[in-house]
């Protein structure tokens, strides 16, 4: 089994990064919130507020001052009410000595007044008799006790057809019914259509308020204002009715004016905190949009603006007849060039580019400086030659933005089409996900990152396809190692003179029950990158060592078999001890596993390469060095490194090389491997020819379709059963078939 601390390793690695992803999601969630929040400017409100305070304070000083004047004339007629109430009390007392006594003493009060009998007849009366009489009767006030009832134009109503009463509760004399009838000579008095009177009790209080001119209150006038009235009190057998009169003066008024001069600074003061707390909204929005939306590098517009815009704009486009592309800039260098200059110069031409970047877009597309060098673009375009031809022409001032250099660019492009139905109308869109579409568009520069011209990329369904596939693999990877889903293939390798098996290489492939039979070209350069290759390798040297100690144990002739060693692994010092340990718990022996390295694998740390070799031999494993010839020359690493097997790559027996050449070259890599000590493998080999000059030159080993395709352990084991491998005639394109079928009978 594989080792238990190498397995668990990357579940507790995979658990924290489904734990990052989940925490960087909620962190963006989050984030994405506290934007809309910030973004929300209210300066609205401390007006709103401003009005509604305006409003409430009209409300609460229209209260006050109506309950004030209500209060200051109840309390008048109050006054008054006593004393026409003290007249009729004099009247019946001295009614009962004789009507003239009554009269007289009515007279000695010197107020106009008047005696009716139970049939209206008048029985006496002194002064005018101004009082408003109606169908019989006079017009009255609507007075209740304490109360005041007020109509629409904020008059006292008088206007009632009956007479009404007006009980006065703290009079000693208990009379119920007051009637109060109004002057007809009174200056404050109002005539409605119908005829009827009323008191104006706002030109009696010296008030002035119409929509046109606003409110306006007459401070000037000191003089008393007087509101002649009539009150009526029974008396023995019938009434009397005498003139009284309410004086409203300054001082009545000033509490108008108090709380009026009170009113207008609440207001005032409410405003300039509307005033102030605008500006002061105002500065600090402006303040917090530029800081969340300013790139720090660039000055300009940063990612998170380019989100927040995008996404608006996604919203409001998603249906429109337009096409959209989401594009990325990359800056091809930029590190180099930091390196080289400055990272102030660097900063300065990232300034530079922005401004090209944005010159060339309209009012509503959007550019913003993402990370490092890229810049996010949102552009629209009508066809496709409009689209490049906009991105050309950005890129030509781009590559020329410096007078000394000239720089390069990978633009990676998601297009945003409108689709049409069978009727040419535009089909609806969901809403675009703008980050989604700029990750596709940095899918598609990545594509050119092994380029350093500037280029331009679309994503499509198939980088779309990559995308997913690369996901599938990431998760499913682990799952597929713990059920064993990889199996090992092996090839062998045949000695080409006497067609002897001498070698095999472990090759892994994927079964997966989902998604079938996966070569490793699909899922290798995938463990590569996200380094789950080193479990791979673990994986595959445990099962060889397996594989073999199991051979063994049934007594077949064993020969080494090699296993791949990703260049990934070379950063653990203790990768000898470790590959050691795996082999040796299997209980192989160590002489039947070799360890392949790819060239690419002997561009990194040479020193710690060298020492990690050193150790695998000192051990007892042979190590080969892989794809020779592949890529950069190797000779260098030749000359320092103490291998054991020179692996010529497929490269040297493909396509049309000029074959004298070709030879040429093979046989001189095989002499000087066979000079250095080395064996040679030559790999990828399909025809008859090909064998036999290799043979020729004493190449060791062929590790090719000609002999054998990778094929299953099964089926390899019946390889060794036979010491003498018989090679079938048969043409290259037929061998080059898909495997298992191999060429190489084992009777
Ligand atoms: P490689 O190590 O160079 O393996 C040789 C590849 O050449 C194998 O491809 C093999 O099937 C193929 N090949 C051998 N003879 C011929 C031939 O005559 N004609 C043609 N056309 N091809 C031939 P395969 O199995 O698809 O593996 C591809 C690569 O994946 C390997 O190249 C190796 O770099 C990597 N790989 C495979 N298994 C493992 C593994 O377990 N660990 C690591 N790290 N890499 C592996
Ligand atoms: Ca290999
Ligand atoms: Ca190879």
């Amino acid at each position: 089994m594989i080792d238990n601390n190498v397995k668990k390793t990357p579940d507790k690695h995979a658990d924290k990064i489904l734990a990052a992803q989940k925490h960087a999601e909620k962190v963006r969630k989050k984030n994405e919130k506290l934007v809309k929040k910030l973004r929300k400017n209210r300066w609205w409100l401390s007006f709103v507020m401003f009005i509604l305070t305006t409003i409430f304070a009209t409300v609460l000083l229209a209260i006050a001052a109506l309950w004030m004047i209500s209060y200051t004339v109840e309390d008048k007629i109050q006054n008054e009410y006593q004393n026409v109430q003290r007249m009729a009390r004099i009247y019946d007392e001295k009614s009962e000595i004789s009507d003239s006594d009554a009269y007289k003493a009515l007279r000695y009060e010197e107020r106009p007044f008047y005696v009716l009998d139970n049939n209206g007849q008048t029985k006496c009366s002194y002064g005018k008799n101004t009082s408003i009489e109606s169908s019989g009767y006079f017009m009255v006030s609507t007075y209740e006790a304490g109360d005041i009832s007020l109509d629409e134009d904020e008059n006292i109503d008088f206007e009632d057809e009956d007479l009404e009463e007006y009980v006065d509760k703290n009079i000693k004399y208990q009379e119920k019914n007051v009637v109060v009838y109004l002057d007809s000579e009174s200056e404050y008095l109002q005539q409605n259509d119908k005829g009827e009177f009323s008191v104006d009790i706002m030109k009696l209080f010296g008030i002035d308020f119409s929509l046109k001119e606003g409110l306006n209150i007459d401070f000037t006038t000191s003089d008393a204002r007087v509101v002649p009235f009539w009150i009526e009190i029974p008396v023995k057998e019938g009434k009397l009715v005498a003139k009284s009169s309410v004086v409203v003066e300054a001082k009545d008024t000033a509490f108008v004016v108090i709380a009026v001069l009170v009113y207008v600074f609440i207001i005032l003061v409410g405003f300039i905190i509307a005033v102030v707390n605008f500006v002061n909204n105002l500065k600090n929005h402006r303040r917090v949009n530029k800081l969340l939306f300013t790139d720090m590098a660039t000055n300009s517009h940063n990612w998170t603006w380019f989100l927040y815009q995008g996404s608006n704009l996604m919203r409001r486009w998603r249906n429109a007849d337009k096409n959209y592309a989401v594009m990325d800039f990359d800056f091809v260098k930029f590190r180099n060039f930091c390196m080289a200059h400055s990272v102030q110069e660097g900063e300065r031409v990232l300034c530079t580019v922005d401004d090209v970047i944005c010159s060339h877009l309209d009012r509503k597309e959007l550019c913003s400086h993402n990370s490092s060098a890229h810049f996010a673009v949102l552009m629209k375009y009508d066809t496709d030659e409009n689209l490049n031809d906009r991105i050309n022409g950005i890129l030509r001032e781009l590559e020329h933005i410096d007078d000394t250099h000239v720089f390069s660019y990978h633009v990676g492009v998601d297009k945003l089409n409108v689709m049409y139905d069978e009727n040419g109308k535009p089909i609806k869109r969901k809403n675009i996900d703008i980050e989604k579409a700029y990750n596709n568009a940095c899918a598609a520069s990545a594509t050119l990152a092994d380029n350093d011209d500037t280029g331009i990329a679309f994503f499509d369904e198939k980088l779309l396809e990559e995308q997913r596939w690369l996901d599938i693999v990431q998760e499913n990877q682990q799952k597929a190692l713990d059920n064993e889903e990889f199996v090992v293939y092996y090839q062998p390798k045949y000695d080409p003179r006497t067609n002897e098996l001498r070698g095999a290489e472990a090759l892994i492939r994927w079964q997966s029950p989902e998604y079938g039979f996966v070569s490793p070209g699909r899922i290798i350069p995938i463990f590569e990158k996200n380094g789950f290759i080193t479990e791979i390798d673990h994986y595959m040297i445990t099962h060889v060592a397996r594989d073999q100690k199991a051979w063994l144990d049934k007594g077949l002739k064993c020969v080494p078999v090699s296993v791949n060693v990703s260049r990934a692994h070379f950063i653990e010092s203790d990768l000898a001890e470790q590959i050691r340990d795996m082999i040796d718990n299997e209980g192989a022996p160590r002489n039947l596993v070799e360890i392949e390295l790819t060239e690419s694998a002997f561009f990194d740390d040479k020193k710690a390469l060298i020492n990690i070799i050193k150790k695998l031999k000192g051990y007892g494993f042979s190590v080969s060095m892989d794809d020779f010839g592949a890529g950069y020359s190797s000779l260098n690493s030749l000359k320092d490194m103490p291998l054991d097997v020179l692996k010529l790559d497929a490269d040297f027996f493909r396509g049309e090389t000029d074959g004298d050449r070709g030879e040429i070259v093979v046989s001189e890599a095989i002499k000087l491997a066979q000079k250095l000590n080395m064996h040679t493998v030559a790999e990828g080999v399909e025809a008859r020819e090909q064998v036999d000059f290799l043979a020729e030159q004493g190449c060791d080993m062929i590790q090719g379709y000609y002999y054998a395709k990778p094929m299953p352990k099964e089926e390899y084991e019946g390889r060794m059963t036979s010491p003498v491998a018989k090679v079938e005639e048969q043409p290259a394109a037929e061998a080059a078939k898909e495997q298992p079928a191999a060429v190489v009978s084992t009777d």
